[in-house]
């Protein structure tokens, strides 16, 4: 395998359950990779997502301009848009299936099983979020924000535990049966493969971008995470077109693309076999949470932990996805030590996002890679 190093520093970030994904193998092959900066991982539920250029046009063949939009919620199984003027627009998410990703048909994790703390809407009273703590991190990062009162708790009601866990299993049971139509027609779904840790190094010890492409971006299975961009450490990786695409030559031996992206091989001592017997993963507490001041796109809670983890130094830097100042809504991430930022970055912006390509700026502060 090749190999690289990275600078330390501790990041938290947020984002989706492949994301987690894309972290945890960060973190998994530092070895090879390089120490990951990332410390603290906030995962969202997620059902789907959508691509920003279908849902634009969507909105345009009804007559709206995303400028127009104030926010974006999904509720009782519609996408809603408020608008300027208090104007409000729904389309329910069966009509909106076109605009979902394709990646995110293969997607098996609700609740970002891979994260230290996990936080969605389902479960918790409008105005609250629900956070799933899976670690002993995550834990202590939940009872230190309390005690400083950024955040408030309450038992979750079992009403609400049961429709996480609906939900959660829901999707398991619909993509895996999208999961068993690709393999049979030839396009295997490798990801979940799950594979000890030695032949997960056999399989992967040539693969080259060229691999990457076959085996995840023709096929519909890149989540445009840029793990890629951020590990390439010859730079050559760029995102375009809405898809990384390769400018140079890759040098013989390196396969750090093929081993950082969620959507290639993963060793069971990431994903376990048995990942889907749980439908929630393994966790320690689920509870409701909301920060008692901010407006966030439920209660706030994704925000206040983050900004607790910067205010309180136990990270030097966040990762967060806002919106674009030239492109309405398009998410950007956003690397920084600015709370302003991490209180700017609140609410859900439903479209990917290339999360991890601002990691490339610490790597620039070190000198390159
Ligand atoms: C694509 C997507 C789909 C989701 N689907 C569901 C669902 O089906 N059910 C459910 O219960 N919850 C879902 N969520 C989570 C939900 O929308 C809220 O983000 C969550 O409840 C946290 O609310 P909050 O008020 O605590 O967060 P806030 O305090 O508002 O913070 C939200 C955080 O999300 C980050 N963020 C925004 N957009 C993105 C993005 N595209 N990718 C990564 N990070 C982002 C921001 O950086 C911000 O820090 C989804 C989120 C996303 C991004
Ligand atoms: S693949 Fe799609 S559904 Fe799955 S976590 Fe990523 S964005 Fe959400
Ligand atoms: S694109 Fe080439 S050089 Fe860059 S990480 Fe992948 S295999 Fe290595
Ligand atoms: S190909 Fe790159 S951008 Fe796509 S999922 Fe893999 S690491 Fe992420």
């Amino acid at each position: 395998m090749g190999e690289t190093t990275t600078k330390q520093g501790k990041v938290a970030m947020i984002g989706t359950p492949c994301h987690m994904i894309a972290a945890s193998k960060l973190d998994r092959f530092s070895d090879i990779l390089g120490e990951s900066p990332i410390d603290i991982k906030i995962g969202l539920f997620c059902m789907e997502n959508f691509s920003y250029s279908y849902m634009k046009k969507l909105l345009e063949k009804n007559n709206i301009d995303m400028n127009d939009v104030k926010e974006c919620r999904i509720e009782k199984n519609s996408l809603w848009f408020y608008l300027k003027e208090d104007k409000v627009f729904k389309i329910p998410l069966e009509k909106a299936k076109s605009c979902v990703r394709k990646n995110c048909n293969i997607c098996m994790d609700f609740t970002s099983e891979l994260s230290d703390l996990s936080v969605g809407s389902v479960g918790s009273q409008e105005g609250w979020s629900t956070i799933i703590i899976r670690t002993d991190k995550g834990f202590e990062l939940v009872k230190n924000a309390e005690n400083d009162k950024y955040i408030q708790t309450k038992p979750i009601e079992e009403s609400g535990l049961k429709l996480i866990k609906n939900l959660a299993n829901k999707k398991k049971k619909e993509n895996l049966s999208e999961i068993t139509k690709r393999e049979r027609v030839g396009r295997p779904v490798i990801y979940r493969r799950q594979m000890p840790i030695t032949e997960f190094t056999e399989e992967v010890s040539k693969c080259q971008f060229k691999d990457l492409k076959g085996d995840v971006i023709d096929i519909g299975a890149c989540v445009l995470c840029g793990a890629c961009d951020f590990i390439c450490p010859e730079g050559i990786i760029k995102i375009e077109d809405r898809k990384p695409q390769i400018k140079g030559k890759c040098p013989e031996g390196c396969n750090l693309c093929y081993v950082a992206c969620p959507r290639t091989y993963i060793p069971d001592d990431i994903l376990s076999k048995d990942a889907d017997k749980k439908p929630l993963g393994d966790y320690i507490k689920i509870i409701s949470a909301k920060a008692p001041i901010l407006k966030g796109q439920d209660g706030g809670v994704a925000t206040a932990l983050l900004n607790y983890a910067l205010s309180k130094k136990l990270v030097d830097d966040v990762i967060v996805v806002d919106k674009s100042t030239s492109e309405a809504w398009k998410p950007e991430s956003k690397l920084t030590k600015n709370v302003a930022d991490v209180l700017n970055a609140a609410g859900t912006k439903y479209a990917a996002c290339t999360i991890f390509t601002p990691l490339k700026e610490l790597n620039k502060g070190n000198g390159g890679v």
